[in-house]
């Protein structure tokens, strides 16, 4: 039935494109139904969520068989954990999170959830325990109720407000002409970045994952929206076991631990303090980034001026 909803613009879409972008990847393969690049194995049972820790051991990958992009990844989040990752464009940090969805298989070592290796589950009991709030969310083209109860189909209104206060996007919604009956979507109101990332994370809550994959935004957000985002991610994460692909200073200094993904391979882990103390690449990549910060800061102010 749920396919009578689906809008035309989304069916058009490039399939690479959303692939590529880990946009809405839920959306994508529930309601595309696209041939998945892996299937079910003949044997493969519902994934038993307990704890909810996820552990990558050994982990080799390569889109394309001259050019291995994860060379041996090894870590392990524990339940309700916090993993950031960062470190270079290119480097294979959207792909770990695509292992992880089993959007591709590894090949060589294992991605495990408790203990269980992604290739023996089903793929849909995998993806029912995984949560993920893309950096830029396709909406549907239909109220912003709909596009927040998709997290789980069946909910009530109050569930869906609920979510929507917990995500702080409930009163900008109440600011809409016809509030959560408004239409939004390519053919509707058009959301900002970070309203649709705010509308991303209450469907997340109302699907109530054990596991979360969040993908920060790269694009500066005003100041305001930024800080809104941040607790919302914040609340979100709590008590789930997160890899966050961060591009935020303030994110990576809240992780448990933090891993410096370079060329495919982890070049340094550990805590912020610990990172900074050993002066390496991560201290590095966070001054560049305070620098730029401040720089951006200085620009805004003497446009204020002005
Ligand atoms: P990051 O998230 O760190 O920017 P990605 O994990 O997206 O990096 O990509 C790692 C490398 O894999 C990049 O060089 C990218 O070009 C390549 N890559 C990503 N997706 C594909 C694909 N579908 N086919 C071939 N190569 C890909």
């Amino acid at each position: 039935l749920i396919q009578l909803y689906l809008p035309l613009n989304i069916l058009g879409f490039a399939y690479r494109e959303i692939r590529q972008g880990l946009t809405d990847m839920e959306e994508m393969f529930r309601l595309l139904n696209v041939p998945a690049e892996v299937s079910d194995a003949p044997d493969a049972k519902p994934l038993a969520v307990t704890a909810g820790t996820v552990a990558f051991r050994e982990v080799r990958f390569s889109y394309r068989p001259d050019r291995e992009i994860l060379k041996g990844v090894s870590f392990e989040v524990p339940p309700g954990r916090m993993l950031a990752i960062v470190g270079p464009t290119g480097a294979g940090k959207s792909t770990i999170s695509r292992l992880l969805f089993r959007f591709y298989d590894a090949s060589g070592g294992a991605v495990e959830v408790d203990g269980q290796d992604v290739r023996a589950v089903t793929q849909d009991s995998l993806r029912r325990a995984i949560g993920v709030v893309p950096q830029d969310t396709v909406l549907f083209n239909d109220t912003i109720a709909y596009n927040i109860a998709y997290g789980r189909p069946g909910a009530t209104e109050a569930e869906v407000i609920e979510a929507a206060k917990l995500a702080q996007v409930h009163d900008f919604v109440l600011k809409l002409p016809e509030g959560y009956r408004t239409r939004v979507g390519e053919r509707g109101l058009k959301l900002s970045g970070g309203e649709k990332q705010r509308v991303a994370i209450a469907r997340t809550i109302l699907k109530d994952p054990r596991i979360l994959i969040l993908d920060e935004a790269t694009s500066a957000l005003d100041t305001r929206t930024e800080q809104e985002i941040q607790a919302a991610l914040r609340d979100v994460s709590r008590g789930r076991t997160t890899l966050v692909i961060a591009h935020r200073l303030s994110t990576v200094v809240e992780a448990d631990e933090i891993i410096v993904l370079q060329e495919g391979r982890i070049a340094e882990r550990g805590s912020h303090a610990a990172l900074m103390a050993r002066g390496g690449l991560y201290a590095e990549m966070w001054r560049r980034q305070s620098e730029a910060v401040a720089a951006a800061e200085a620009a805004a102010r003497a446009e204020e001026d002005a």
